[in-house]
């Protein structure tokens, strides 16, 4: 059945606007895998197999302890049931096409092709002795971003739980195996590969549960070393601020004010900077994990001094200490007329922070020269002129209306006061 994705336009209509999309064409579902299930359902399906339930710990023990899905290794299996247990519980579903290492092969950018040969990139970043990764939560993106190579591509759909732990798993052998030189572990997981994960929030939630439960229901990592990062989307902030998961929010921000966010982060026609900030700040309160908030820096579009005091002034509001802000310089993707801050720029807007009193540091950017750094990744993309057209033309329409974006507001300082005021 060929069922039309769900449009969702922004408001404004002027010029080229882009079209949100939260919906995929519908799919088949991949095979049910051992890391779609918690203990409780993989112990049930190990029964209904007509196995003692225990066959499932341990199963499950060599997948996150051992990150293994090799039937010859799993010794304390009946022999002759191997084979078919492994099968049933661990499907093969995403598969190794291509890697590219950049960075003096200290960044691993893996493309990786699932059961309906959809595909999405993984980018593996070393340091002396750990390793994070960046993974992707959905196939392409829906959330339109004019700035950004995946958002340019259009959503392809979203990944099922096993799919993005699967790609843990297999970077974690990755990492281990000295694919980065020396073996490290991965510590820490940054949901800023492709996709939104608060698109495909119920798949996200549980992969959180793998990633954080200690074996045999996952992986036993900290949840603190988990970043899942978001455009926005305020009810499903609201949700995983009750989920007693102490995982880090990262908040895509880029713009202090509506104006230009609008057309920067198209979801923004819907959730506004003031209430996105309140549901960020609801987040802290309830799991005392600080926001991280990122901003893109490009070159003479969101970088101005005075978009540093009002982003400022907009944290301050909302209390002390409770976020702090990760300055990006923009990678530019193909076709992109846009580009990053000038050092310049780039010192002053973090400098104009810290005097605020907002704790801020430049993001590290990784893997850049191979299109694995944020926003380049876009593996989907079969015809790259055309995504670097649509890249350009999206933002030929937001400087089209760039003059109004650009001025610092005439009552700047009467916004500032009120802030000041308003202070928690
Ligand atoms: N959809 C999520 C996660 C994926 S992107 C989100 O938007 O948060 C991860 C980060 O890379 C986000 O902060 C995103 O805004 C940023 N990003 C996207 N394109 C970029 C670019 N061209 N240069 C720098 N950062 C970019």
């Amino acid at each position: 059945m060929n069922v039309q994705p769900k449009q969702v336009k922004p408001r404004v209509e002027s010029g080229e606007r882009p079209t949100l999309t939260f919906q995929q064409k519908r799919r088949g579902k991949p095979p049910r895998h051992l890391a779609d299930l918690d203990r409780e359902q993989r112990r049930a399906l190990v029964a209904d197999m007509g196995l003692p339930a225990f066959r499932a710990d341990q199963v499950s023990r060599h997948y996150f302890d051992h990150r293994t899905a090799a039937p010859a290794q799993m010794t304390d299996l009946p022999q002759g049931q191997r084979e078919e247990i492994v099968s049933q519980l661990l499907p093969p579903l995403v598969k190794k096409v291509s890697e590219q290492y950049a960075d003096g092969g200290r960044t691993l950018k893996v493309l990786w092709k699932l059961f309906d040969d959809a595909v999405v990139e993984s980018v593996l970043m070393g340091y002396p002795d750990r390793a994070t990764l960046c993974l992707s939560s959905q196939a392409g993106c829906g959330m339109a971003c004019p700035f950004c190579a995946t958002g340019q591509a259009g959503l392809t759909r979203n990944l099922s739980t096993a799919e993005i732990v699967e790609q843990l798993r297999l970077n974690m052998a990755l990492a281990e195996s000295g694919a980065l030189g020396e073996s490290v572990k991965v510590t820490n997981v940054v949901f800023m590969g492709m996709g939104e994960p608060m698109a495909n929030y119920p798949a996200v939630r549980a992969a959180l549960h793998r990633m954080i439960d200690p074996s045999p229901e996952g992986f036993g990592m900290a949840a603190r070393h988990v970043t899942v990062s978001t455009v926005g989307l305020v009810p499903a902030i609201l949700k995983l601020a009750e989920e007693g998961l102490q995982v880090t929010l990262a908040v895509s921000l880029h713009a202090p004010d509506d104006g230009l966010r609008d057309d920067l982060i198209p979801i923004n026609s819907r959730y506004k900077v003031g209430e996105l900030l309140d549901a960020a700040r609801h987040y802290f309160v309830r799991t005392g994990r600080r926001v991280s908030i990122e901003y893109a820096l490009i070159k003479d579009m969101n970088d101005h001094q005075w978009r540093a005091e009002l982003l400022a002034a907009e944290l301050n509001a909302r209390g002390r200490g409770w976020a702090h802000v990760n300055p990006i310089p923009l990678n530019p993707t193909p076709g992109s007329i846009w580009t990053a801050s000038t050092d310049r720029a780039t010192r002053t807007f973090v400098q104009t922070l810290i005097d605020a009193g907002i704790s801020t540091t430049i993001r590290d950017t990784r893997g850049s020269d191979i299109d694995g750094a944020c926003g380049q990744l876009a593996a989907e993309v079969v015809d790259r002129d055309n995504v670097a057209r649509r890249a350009k033309q999206a933002q030929e329409a937001v400087e089209a209306r760039l003059a109004e974006h650009r001025a610092e507001p005439v009552d700047l300082a009467d916004q500032l006061a009120v802030m000041e005021q308003g202070r928690k």
